[in-house]
């Protein structure tokens, strides 16, 4: 069997195929150890071809989309991570837009607003990719991911599908089973091509008042300018994960450099220098804590990836 560098010269000579790549600057949290290798696909075919490379040879793999709701161990990642950073593309058609796994959501919602289409207003602050918002059913301000989702395309990572004539899985929306951060893409372990938004036609200049107000609500509450990965912790039902945290007293606790954020207590920030492990025993603290003081297990909304 071909070695990666061997199966994918010309990718590993235009620098899209590393080995040995530290994974902090690719995380929101700043935080992680190197990958093994991490190649970045700019085609289907790359992408299917990366998959069967891995599924054939037993390597584990990954797919890494802006690395915003992730704690990546400080022993790094094992196997193949892929990168969809360069799987990109946008297009409108009517009120319809198509975004590539890799688009950005703020270029996502950027394009909306130009193009006079409404309805992702709530998702212009949330700092991931299009493949880790619809993989995570991602929400704001009383939206979500569901809303304006009309369909996917998807690949199922098996041999015998991806080397099928079709190996694209068209998903409609109902077979999403969108939930609290949550799709069936998670259950059916699918990877995300591509989504179509359904959006409503309205003025760019109003669309754009309600992009800033939500831009300033956002700013004014939560610590964007921290290296954080959004809310540690799932909202627990009937309570508030952040005011759960801050009435124990831990607003500011800190372990190394890893902090309750100041400002928002939801958020796990990095004061630059935090390791994963820091976090962890941080996470642990706060879910002990809260457990002893309120009855409450919070469960971890970030996921925690990588070599333990
Ligand atoms: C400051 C800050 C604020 C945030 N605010 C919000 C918020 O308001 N609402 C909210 O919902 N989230 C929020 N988040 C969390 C995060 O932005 C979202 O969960 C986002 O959807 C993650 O996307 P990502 O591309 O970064 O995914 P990653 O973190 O890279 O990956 C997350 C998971 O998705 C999987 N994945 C990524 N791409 C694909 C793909 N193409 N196919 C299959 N699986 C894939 C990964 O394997 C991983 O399991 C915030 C994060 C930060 C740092």
């Amino acid at each position: 069997m071909k070695t990666l560098k061997q199966a994918f010269p010309e990718m590993y000579e235009s620098g899209r195929l590393l080995f040995d790549e530290p994974l902090a600057p690719y995380s929101s949290f700043q935080i992680g150890g190197p990958a093994d290798a991490l190649a970045k696909p700019k085609s289907q075919r790359e992408l299917i071809d990366l998959l069967l490379w891995a599924l054939n040879s037993n390597t584990p793999w990954f797919i890494l989309g802006k690395g915003t709701n992730l704690l990546i161990s400080d022993k790094g990642m094992r196997g193949l991570i892929i990168g969809m950073e360069n799987y990109h593309k946008l297009t409108r058609d009517e009120n319809f837009i198509s975004a590539f796994a890799g688009v950005t959501l703020k270029e996502l919602c950027d394009f909306a607003q130009e193009q006079g289409l409404a309805g992702l207003e709530f998702a212009c602050g949330i700092p991931g990719s299009v493949g880790g918002a619809v993989f995570m059913n991602a929400g704001a301000y009383g939206g979500e991911i569901k809303d304006v989702l009309y369909c996917s395309k998807c690949l199922k990572p098996e041999i015998d599908s991806l080397t099928s004539s079709n190996p694209i899985i068209h998903f409609r929306k109902e077979q999403h089973e969108f939930r609290y951060r949550n799709s069936a893409l998670q259950s059916l372990g699918l990877i995300h091509l591509s989504s179509v938004f359904e959006l409503k036609y309205d003025e760019p200049e109003a669309i754009l008042m309600r992009m800033q107000d939500l831009h300033d609500q956002r700013n004014d509450k939560q610590p964007m300018d921290m290296p954080s990965a959004g809310s540690t912790f799932k909202r627990p039902e009937g309570y508030f994960a952040g005011k759960l945290v801050d009435d124990c007293g831990l607003r500011g606790y800190r372990i190394g450099d890893a902090a309750v954020s100041d400002k928002h207590c939801g958020f796990i920030v990095n004061h630059g220098n935090a390791t994963a492990a820091e976090v962890l025993e941080l996470i642990r603290y706060v879910q002990n804590t809260v457990k002893e003081r309120y009855g409450v297990m919070l469960e971890t909304e970030i996921r925690i990836v990588g070599e333990m």
